[in-house]
């Protein structure tokens, strides 16, 4: 894949926004949202995703929303298909929410995009879906707040972790922080009004490295998971 806009050296990369607005030295992927119809415009230190969030996906919206999916997903400036997922608690029913998921995984598939996943209490279904599916693009589960043992059941499927916002800022994420191999890892403020200066700030201190280190960090995991 071509990458049109990639970080340059020394950015903080934030993995998952919205309504980024561009910023002296970080580099942001934004979510558009099929449902909210914007379009990828080209803005220094922004680069996109875009996916049907499963809150705004419903039977009468779902052949619109892959469509605009399809069509956005191949434009130069997006890097990645998402947030597409699972949640138990709000959004259609879990059959529609499968279909559009596994839609989804196949475009990112055949355009050789990696996927951005947002999953709430539905993690058997993400793992079955992963072992059937067998994706050969790396999976990103954003949002990540979960136990060690499930970040673990993760990794060993080759997937990355994002962590939310509000749990990488606690002091109770530092110790799986320091259990995690650090080329699983990536950090978000979601467009939360969150610095993601802080959220470095904090991880560094966590796992006991420089600010620089991490961004180094985090500059290889990109390359890596957008190779
Ligand atoms: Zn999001």
């Amino acid at each position: 894949m071509k990458i049109h806009n990639l970080p340059s050296p020394g950015d903080y990369i934030d993995i998952h926004s919205h309504d980024a607005a561009p910023s002296a030295g970080i580099f942001t992927v934004e979510n558009l949202m099929a449902h909210e119809g914007k379009t990828p415009a080209e803005k220094k230190g922004i680069a996109y995703a875009i996916g049907i969030h499963p809150w705004y996906l419903s039977e009468l919206n779902h052949d619109d929303l892959i469509k605009t999916v399809l069509l956005t997903a191949g434009n130069e400036n997006v890097i990645a298909v998402g947030e597409a997922g699972f949640d138990k608690l709000r959004g259609p029913s879990i059959d529609l929410q499968r279909k559009a998921f596994e839609e989804q995984v196949k475009i990112s598939e055949e355009l050789k995009k990696p996927l951005i996943i947002h999953c709430v209490r539905m993690w058997d279904e993400l793992l079955m879906t992963h072992k059937k599916l067998r994706p050969s693009m790396p999976w990103l589960v954003h949002g990540f707040r979960g136990k060690k043992e499930l970040a673990f059941q993760l990794i060993s499927r080759g997937m990355y972790l994002s962590f939310w916002f509000e749990f990488i800022l606690r002091p109770e994420s530092s110790g799986l922080l320091r259990e995690l191999p650090h080329g699983r890892i990536f950090l978000e403020t979601d467009g939360a009004d969150v610095s993601i200066k802080d959220i470095y700030a904090k991880v560094s201190e966590d796992l006991g490295i420089s600010l620089n280190k991490l961004k180094d960090i985090m500059a290889e995991n990109f390359n890596n998971f957008f190779a």
